[in-house]
């Protein structure tokens, strides 16, 4: 008897010396207190894996392997929309299953990623098993009175989602009618207003639920996916910028509805457009880089620095000459790397400053190359180049 420790609590308190990382990011000084959340909105597994979405997930990846660096915990979690309609309409084109065609398409996701040395998030929560949650939040909303149910359909209730992103409503309609809204859908209140829960047609995945047989909205599907596995808030909301509206505002709005934890996220790691022939990297317009194609002729190393050696929030365009200077950046790290100089090295602390001001990739580089020895180890380390 005598023992002091609550109830249900086991092992050792373990205390982490120092203070805690300094991360800036996204213009603010981003301290977190032994655990970082970040929720990564992934995939839509219905075609191969370009340059534009590895560029989300190789930083999303160097933003946990900083905080590592500096002893915090940093728990990940990117999820996967394996219910969304244009999968459906993939799947379909090619005859197959939804399913089955998403989990194929997800394997060859894998397969890039870990080509690329992106480590696997401590969570890839598929859409397809949290309709429940889905329903739940749907549930949630309408007991607040931020939603309201028409026929067969739940809408959120989307007032104040645009303003607090600083949009015009001209400019945020244009951004949601291109993520597939229908700006003339009347059966709205308002036309900000979005689909939790919505019917589905012939041939579309459908669940039961109290409105009718249906599927979730996309920006309900990460609220319940997040809301379920990281909990009310996240430290960082990554993703292409792209989804910054109306994807993640909707996002944040509906968890924030229901918890009253704001703000849902406290930074967005959105991260900037990946371009082709001074137009956006898309699949819908066929005008992409496959990473599998790079990945024939140069090294695994020399596509990831491509990505990082530049801030993570500019647009840019991509040139295949990049690739060439990229090697000959990792090459000189290896030389660098090579040279002597041990842990005490200061350059080492100056690489670990450079990454934790917005993830300086670049001045690492440069300090690294300087310093030579331990700092060059730490930062291809870091970088996941070695
Ligand atoms: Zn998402």
């Amino acid at each position: 008897m005598g023992g002091m420790a609550p109830r249900g609590f086991s092992g050792p308190v373990v205390l982490r010396s120092g203070s805690p990382a300094a991360l800036r990011l996204s213009g603010a000084d981003l301290r977190v207190v032994a655990t970082a959340r970040v929720y990564t909105c992934g995939i839509t597994p219905y075609d191969v894996t370009h340059l534009g979405h590895a560029a989300t997930f190789v930083w999303a990846d160097l933003l946990a392997s900083v905080w590592r660096l500096c002893d915090v915990e940093t728990v990940t979690c990117r999820n996967v929309t394996d219910v969304d309609d244009v999968l459906t309409r993939a799947a379909r084109l090619r005859g197959g299953d939804v399913a089955q065609f998403a989990l194929e398409q997800e394997y060859a996701f894998d397969r890039g990623m870990s080509a690329l040395r992106v480590r696997r998030p401590a969570y890839e929560p598929r859409a397809r098993h949290f309709v429940g949650a889905v329903q739940q939040l749907a549930a949630a909303l309408l007991a607040a009175g931020r939603a309201y149910v028409r026929e067969g359909f739940v809408y959120f209730r989307g007032t104040g989602v645009v303003d607090r992103c600083g949009l015009s409503r001209e400019a945020a309609l244009t951004l949601s009618a291109e993520f597939g809204d229908d700006p003339h859908d009347e059966r709205r209140d308002d036309p900000f207003d979005v689909a939790v829960w919505r019917p589905s047609g012939n041939g579309e995945p459908a669940w039961p639920s109290p409105w009718g047989p249906g599927r979730p909205g996309w920006h309900a599907e990460c609220a319940a996916m997040a809301l379920s596995v990281l909990g009310p808030s996240v430290d960082v909301l990554a993703g292409g910028v792209d989804l910054a509206f109306p994807h993640h505002a909707y996002q944040a709005a509906m968890v924030e509805a229901v918890t009253s934890v704001t703000p849902f996220a406290r930074v967005g790691l959105h991260v900037g457009e990946v371009r082709q022939d001074g137009a956006k990297m898309a699949k819908s317009t066929g005008n992409l880089t496959l990473v599998t194609d790079l990945l024939r002729e140069h090294s695994p190393a020399a596509v990831r620095l491509l990505l990082l050696d530049r801030p993570w929030h500019t647009a840019w365009d991509y040139d295949p000459g990049d690739l060439d200077r990229a090697a000959g950046r990792v090459e000189m790290l290896y030389a660098a790397a090579g040279r002597s100089g041990g842990a005490e090295n200061p350059a080492t602390g100056a690489v670990t400053t450079a990454l934790l001001d917005d993830l300086d990739v670049s001045r690492a580089i440069e300090v690294a190359l300087d310093g030579g020895g331990a700092a060059a180890r730490l930062l291809l380390r870091t970088l996941a180049l070695t």
